[in-house]
């Protein structure tokens, strides 16, 4: 026990170098790019590396003020912080809490999402994360007793959001793990719009948001990262875009059983979403749209969620299924192009009709 206390602290030591000898004074790592005239911030933020680009003359003050919204909404957002909103919620014990601007708003859009999506996105799943001991890194198998138990504090259709106010049932707890970055990218793009930014790209730990095009007016290339090992399987050429995938490689532990459990959990079962899907990315105008669904049609699945984008069309998107096929929709099938090394993979392309 104390030896693996000792660790921790060693390791939380050894992360706070990383990214603080780096830093300049001011929050996070400034740095410019001659060759390119891009600006560039790299920050830990949201429990995940950001790298910020944006090019033209207001970009590094610009850069700076995104980076500060950021942060200022992990103060608000954050599910170990006993300041932020989330906290004083999820401890609330059943009474009404007042919420900022910011925060009302992502809930009202999470839930609506819940909605949309009967449920496969549920930002009350965190009770449900815990057990799995997601939170903590300390991963274990629950019984099929506890998860039974532990779904009657999950149901997204329990939480009443009234304006900026919002009241939760004891018990259960809130968690935006699956649609916050998305929301946070929104904001941050919308402040390097409002100072004049029409070129950038922010790097939230892996989701993408494309504010215009690139300096030259050309596509940015987003590479599509294999789910099954390195490399990109192929490349995505989009401007003024959310990118966003979502797939249980990102964090999965192996259980005493041999079998892997994935991060992202179907809410009406309590077990890790298990549907033939090794990843789906969402193209999407608004980060947090391009958030919110890969998560949800992870859980869906292959053939319901061919359905939710036929019933939408909103949005673009590009799934890959465990036995390695790519089904992607008929908006991105020229703008997608195979990696050498994957480029015998089978690629079928999704018609509205
Ligand atoms: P993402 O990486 O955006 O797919 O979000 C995954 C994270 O969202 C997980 O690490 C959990 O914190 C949370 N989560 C997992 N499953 C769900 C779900 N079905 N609905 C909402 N949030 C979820
Ligand atoms: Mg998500």
């Amino acid at each position: 026990m104390l030896k693996r206390y000792i660790y921790q602290i060693l390791l939380i030591t050894c992360c706070l170098c990383l990214v603080s000898c780096d830093s300049e004074p001011g929050i996070g790592r400034q740095r410019n790019t001659e060759r390119s005239q891009a600006k560039e911030r790299e920050f830990f933020a949201m429990d995940t590396y950001m790298t910020f680009t944006a090019y033209g003359q207001e970009a590094d003050t610009a850069l700076q003020a995104a980076e500060e919204e950021i942060h200022k909404l992990e103060g608000e957002w954050s599910v170990t912080d006993e300041n932020s909103e989330i906290y004083k919620i999820n401890h609330s014990q059943g009474a009404p809490v007042t919420l900022s601007q910011d925060t009302a708003k992502i809930l009202d859009f999470a839930l609506e999402m819940a909605r949309q999506t009967d449920g496969a996105l549920d930002p009350t799943i965190y009770p449900i994360m815990t057990a799995w001991g997601f939170t903590t890194d300390q991963n274990r198998i629950p019984s099929s007793e506890e998860i039974e138990s532990l779904l009657e504090n999950v149901g997204y259709e329990q939480a009443v959001l009234n304006g900026n106010q919002i009241q939760l049932p004891a018990g259960m707890e809130l968690d935006l793990g699956a649609v916050g970055k998305g929301y946070a990218g929104d904001l941050a793009a919308e402040i390097l719009k409002d100072r004049g930014i029409t070129s950038a790209l922010l790097d939230i730990g892996g989701n993408i948001q494309a504010v215009g095009s690139r300096p030259d007016g050309s596509d940015w290339r987003l590479g599509i990262r294999n789910p099954f090992g390195e490399g990109q399987v192929g490349v995505l050429f989009v401007s003024d875009r959310a990118v966003v995938t979502s797939g249980n490689y990102e964090r999965y532990f192996a259980g005493d059983d041999g079998q892997i459990y994935g991060h992202i959990i179907d809410p009406s079962t309590g077990y890790p979403a298990d549907t033939g899907l090794a990843s789906v990315t969402i193209i999407a105008e608004e980060g947090k749209v391009g958030d919110a669904l890969p998560t949800a049609m992870f859980v869906k699945g292959p053939q319901e969620a061919e359905e939710y984008w036929r019933a939408h069309q909103d949005f673009d998107m590009l799934m890959i299924t465990e036995d390695g096929e790519i089904r992607l929709t008929e908006g991105i099938q020229d703008s997608f192009t195979l990696s050498g090394s994957f480029a015998n993979m089978e690629v079928q392309v999704i018609r509205s009709q």
